[in-house]
């Protein structure tokens, strides 16, 4: 028997062109069709992930949401159509990827994840990939798969702005965690709804979820392991950022408070917020402007990496970059105020989270981040 009866005439051909890659071949056919990989979330994140990932013959893939299509998914959230409208977004995914590919297993979680579930379900794959738009969700994800010491692709978007990486911590990179120790309180960040979203950049960062994915299960090529991507779509200009394991991580590290999956633990969602980002939690340029310099001016925090800082900073500003930022509380001041900035707002953001989960007490994040500064006080900094 010819070695070409492991794969159907059908597979030959559909995978060809991808497993004449180099370094792909056969063997990495092989593996693609043997993986298993969980999807969390048939969203704008999801809808790139399952279709690239059953388009390449991933042999199983897991599928999971509990949610419903809706039309005012679909500018982003291409997996479904507007016949659609009304399904179970599982049962939708099912219909588009079974018709993309008939080989891929594809097997529904129309529950979602749900804390009593996992980590059991996250046993039954090879990798996860975190498609949530949530952070209770995408918390609980990661814990999860920490605990089950499986790799999770961690894919991100805000506005204008998304973020990628590999988190393994069985194999010695970071999890979520160890960026973000604690989960923000519900009113501290806007919800999906009031913070828009454009289906491109979900296109965008999905399909490097999917490529991460697909490296990982083939053995080709190299993860964002230990790198955190970041994407701002606005002037398309991407940066990657090192990242370490926290030895003080709250799930992955030898002293690990989160032992077990605890549903109370994961308890906001983002569509059942009402409220909005309260003003004493971010403050405009204009209004920080008008504080420097009073009794009540803040201690103000820039968290660009340095490359970005030695381009201009506000002036009297403190430089920690954000991934070093939890290893190096002890330079600021948790009686102060602070004002945290960055490039556009939203590593400041991440910044503020993880000083409140410290213990900070005030601490404002500047909206626009320097590029608002630069447009209304100080336009002699140099725009980038
Ligand atoms: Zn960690």
């Amino acid at each position: 028997m010819s070695e070409d009866t492991t794969f159907s005439r059908d597979e030959l051909a559909r995978y060809h062109r991808q497993m004449i890659l180099p370094g792909m071949g056969r063997e990495g056919q092989e593996r693609i069709r043997a993986a298993r990989v969980l999807i969390v979330g048939m969203g704008g994140l999801g809808s790139p992930v399952a279709m690239y990932l059953a388009a390449a013959g991933v042999g199983t893939l897991g599928l999971a949401d509990f949610d419903k299509v809706e039309l005012h998914n679909l500018h982003r959230q291409v997996l479904h159509g507007s016949s659609s409208v009304g399904m179970l977004k599982v049962q939708s995914a099912t219909k588009t990827l079974s018709e993309l590919n008939p080989n891929c297993n594809l097997v529904p979680h129309p529950l979602g994840v749900r804390a009593e579930d996992l980590p059991a379900l996250f046993n039954a794959y090879d990798i996860v990939v975190d498609c949530t738009d949530n952070f209770p969700t995408r918390f609980m994800v990661n814990d999860a798969a920490v605990m089950a010491r499986k790799p999770l692709v961690y894919g991100s978007i805000f506005q204008y702005e998304g973020q990628a990486s590999f988190f393994h911590p069985a194999n010695d990179a970071p999890c979520y965690r160890c960026l973000f120790p604690e989960m923000p309180a519900p009113d501290s960040v806007p919800n999906c709804a009031q913070a828009g979203v454009i289906g491109a950049l979900c296109g965008i960062i999905g399909s490097i979820q999917a490529m991460e994915a697909l490296k990982f299960v083939s053995g080709v090529g190299k993860t964002l392991s230990g790198r955190l991507l970041t994407v701002d779509a606005a002037t398309m200009t991407t940066r990657t950022i090192n990242i370490k394991r926290d030895p003080s991580c709250p799930v992955c590290s030898a002293n690990a408070r989160i032992r077990k999956i605890v549903s109370a633990e994961y308890e906001w969602r983002c569509d059942s917020q009402t409220s909005s980002m309260p003003s004493t939690e971010s403050i405009s340029a204009i209004e920080l402007k008008a504080l420097l310099g009073t009794a009540d001016a803040p201690v103000l925090l820039d968290v660009r990496d340095p490359d970005e800082c030695e381009m201009g900073m506000i002036a009297g500003a403190v430089t920690i970059p954000l991934y070093q930022l939890g290893s190096r509380l002890e330079e600021l001041d948790k009686t102060r105020p602070i004002a945290v900035y960055c490039h556009i707002g939203l590593r400041s953001q991440h910044a503020q989270r993880l000083l409140k989960s410290k213990g900070f007490k005030k601490v404002m994040n500047l909206k626009g981040g320097i590029l608002e500064w630069i447009r209304h006080v100080d336009a002699t900094i140099r725009c980038y």
